[in-house]
């Protein structure tokens, strides 16, 4: 039987899009201003096509402009750097997203970097990631931005707590590490070479998993009461040949232990399109000079 909070990212994520749109609509109304966001696929790749989507109707459904750039897999690099340079020139675009993974002719970091940092609204751009270090005010990038909600939602208190943080990637490990201190907690931040993974997880008071290891982190590596965030997204196969998805975390076992515990699916994922519509609105709002509209940076309380 679960005794944990079953942290419902649907209904966050949803909470979230309602203060945006009532941010995009105050941002009209006062100074008759709409943020775009660019979103760029390579490919065909159908998950890509899908996450793109998805992106460019929720920047509509919050009242943004998308602009969808869908180019063939046989785009060259060369091609894809003259897009992206358009895009850091055209003054109706706020938010550029190049959707990854790109094809393997085409190198992710010169596209990456080739992006205006006003307008990195993934918070991948090298320039993004030493702000967030420096303790700047930056585009983060969104599965870390919305782990950190989600934390500040279910405990509203998280100073001088002990966060471990499994995974010490650029894209999550690693920012979700930098914004936890930044929220002054205590941050342990492990990796494939940490000893006694079980008895430092057993330590933390918040745990943010993200290794891409199917139920790796087990029931009696958790905390009583501690929260847990699930960033992992694994396909493990099922007899009906259609697979099933699941986190890092071992849910069943670890909700009967933790105080707060993400599903997968349905957890971190829905945050972070939702995120990315806050970046966007940040970053129209920045590069205007806007500052009286409300950047949603954590999530409303429940109705
Ligand atoms: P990476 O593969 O880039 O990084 C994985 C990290 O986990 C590395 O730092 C690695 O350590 C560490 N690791 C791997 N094995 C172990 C182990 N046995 N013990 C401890 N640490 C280990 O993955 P990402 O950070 O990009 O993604 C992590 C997971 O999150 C994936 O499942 C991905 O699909 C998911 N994801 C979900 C998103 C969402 O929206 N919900 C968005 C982004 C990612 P080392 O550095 O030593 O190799």
């Amino acid at each position: 039987m679960s005794s944990a909070i079953i942290i419902d990212g649907k209904e966050a994520s949803s909470r979230l899009k309602t203060a945006i749109a009532i941010s995009v609509a105050a941002l009209k109304a006062k100074h008759n201003i709409v943020p775009g966001l660019a979103t760029v696929l390579v490919g065909e790749d159908p998950a890509s096509q899908v996450y793109v989507r998805s992106k460019q109707k929720t920047a509509t459904a919050a009242g943004m402009n998308s602009f969808q750039h869908d180019l063939p897999v046989t785009t060259s690099q060369n091609d894809l750097l003259v897009l992206v340079r358009k895009l850091n020139a055209n003054p109706a675009v706020h938010g550029i997203l190049v959707q990854l993974p790109l094809p393997k002719h085409i190198d992710q970091f010169a596209i990456i970097t080739a992006i205006a940092p006003a307008k990195d609204v993934d918070g991948l751009h090298p320039e993004s990631a030493g702000r967030l270090l420096a303790g700047g005010d930056s585009l983060v990038s969104c599965t870390p931005m919305g782990c950190i909600m989600l934390i500040n939602d279910v405990m509203p208190a998280i100073a001088g707590k002990h966060a471990v943080v499994l995974g010490r990637s650029i894209l999550v490990g690693k920012p979700v590490s930098l914004l936890l201190l930044n929220e002054n907690c205590t941050v342990t931040m492990a990796h494939s070479k940490t000893q006694d993974l079980p008895a430092l997880c057993r330590s933390a008071d918040i745990l943010v998993a993200a290794v891409g290891k199917a139920e790796m982190v087990k029931g009696d590596w958790i905390k009583p009461g501690a929260t847990v965030i699930d960033v992992g997204i694994n396909r493990i196969p099922t007899p009906d040949g259609k697979g099933r998805l699941v986190g890092d975390v071992d849910y069943l076992a670890a909700s009967k232990v933790a105080g707060a515990i993400t599903p997968v699916p349905g957890g971190v994922g829905p945050m972070t399109i939702a995120c990315l519509m806050v970046n966007t609105l940040k970053a129209a709002c920045q590069q205007h000079g806007i500052k009286d509209v409300t950047i949603p940076l954590r999530l409303l309380p429940k109705a």
